[in-house]
């Protein structure tokens, strides 16, 4: 049995490169040879310890890679082929996913009785990294490849698409689940990697003014670039009343929260008109509190969406779509770059957010 080197969860505080298996391809497999990942904010979380996943868990949701041995039941790939997986992998053929929320389906668990028979499990398509190994390896199995592999467009290098598994899904995701129309103003809280393409998501769905809020000045640069038409520091100004201002005392249309904090989230419902739609993408690590104002005692007409972003095949190939056609460019978006070998210093730049980083490339030879 060969071996492959990856980065595993030890315990809390510590991710380490270690050996292990090359999996076996089952008939609905795909392997696929990581030429390119990346590390996510999500993956700190779990460092951490605040987010939790087993013991020896190979860490990491994002590949970029080459068709190494395909499964004897997936068709219409070839072995050799560049492709990439959403982070979210779901099984198609789900309840979940004929209900329209594939990301919440964990049909394959059914047989360890982690889930009911209908296979809904909240965040459970959410498998690389998370329940199943993950992508910071030499090697990663690809789980019902037939709905989840896409093929890299010819001309696309691996750090143009890097964002499409995870960073752009999600942050696209933030902007259609705000329902933006032609000339709606939105409010963007958190400009990390996700918030930056969440105000790119809300510029292609027409929206007329994006304001953003960050504490980082670079950050807030960056996002001038992505669509951003107000930059607020929220070191330097009460951000609420700021937007309140902007918007002439009628607040937002939409609002997108991108951090996953109670003080992003209530400035998120504090901005947003009656009526308006708060898009949640943060990953919260504890209860979250509504503001009775600014809910309006239940009586707003407010709509709070949440997400897990969405996996598939035909959603990654609408976002490298978007990236081939230059309709958005995300090149900014990675700052520094790591062997495989490396990825522990990786862990240390990206968890202390180090030298302006916003998102790593690792590759593994
Ligand atoms: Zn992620």
């Amino acid at each position: 049995m060969s071996m492959m080197k990856a980065a595993i969860f030890v315990e809390r505080g510590r991710i380490e490169l270690a050996d292990k298996p090359i999996p076996d391809v089952g008939p609905n497999d795909a392997l696929i040879r990581i030429t390119t990942t990346t590390i996510c904010g999500t993956d700190i979380h779990i460092l951490k310890g605040e987010y939790p996943v087993a013991k020896g868990l190979t860490i990491g949701h994002e590949p970029v890679g080459v068709i190494a041995k395909l499964g004897s039941a997936v068709n219409g790939y070839e072995e050799g082929q560049r492709v990439i997986a959403g982070a979210i992998c779901p099984n198609f053929n789900s309840y979940a996913a004929q209900d329209g929320v594939a990301s919440q389906d964990g049909s394959y668990l059914i047989g360890s009785s982690r889930c009911g028979a209908h296979g809904y499990k909240a965040t459970a398509g959410w498998r690389f990294g998370n329940l199943i190994d993950g992508t910071q390896a030499e090697y990663v199995l690809v789980p019902d490849a037939q709905g989840n592999l896409a093929p890299i467009p010819d001309g696309l290098s691996d750090e143009q698409v890097l964002m499409c598994p995870d960073i752009m899904s999600t942050g696209f995701k933030g902007a259609e689940n705000a329902n933006i129309r032609i000339g709606d103003i939105v409010a963007v809280f958190a400009q990390g990697p996700i918030g930056l393409c969440a105000t790119a998501g809300a510029r292609l769905q027409g929206a007329s003014t994006i304001i953003v809020i960050d504490g980082n000045d670079h950050r807030l640069g960056i996002a001038k670039q992505m669509g951003a038409d107000v930059t607020l520091n929220f070191h330097t100004c009460d951000v609420v009343d700021e937007v309140m201002k902007l918007t002439g005392g009628r607040g937002v249309d939409a609002s997108i929260e991108a951090l996953g904090t109670q003080g992003t989230f209530e400035s998120a419902l504090r901005v947003l008109k009656p009526g308006g739609t708060l898009s949640s993408l943060g990953v919260y690590s504890s209860d979250l509190t509504i503001p009775l104002a600014a809910f309006a005692a239940g009586l707003g007409d407010h709509r709070i969406n949440t997400a897990l972003c969405p996996g598939g095949k035909e959603r990654m190939r609408r976002l490298m779509n978007i990236v081939a056609s230059g309709r958005a460019d995300f090149g900014a978006l990675v700052t520094h770059h790591f062997a495989l070998d490396d990825i522990v210093a990786a862990y240390d730049l990206f968890a202390n957010q180090r030298n302006g980083v916003l998102k790593v490339a690792i590759t593994p030879h």
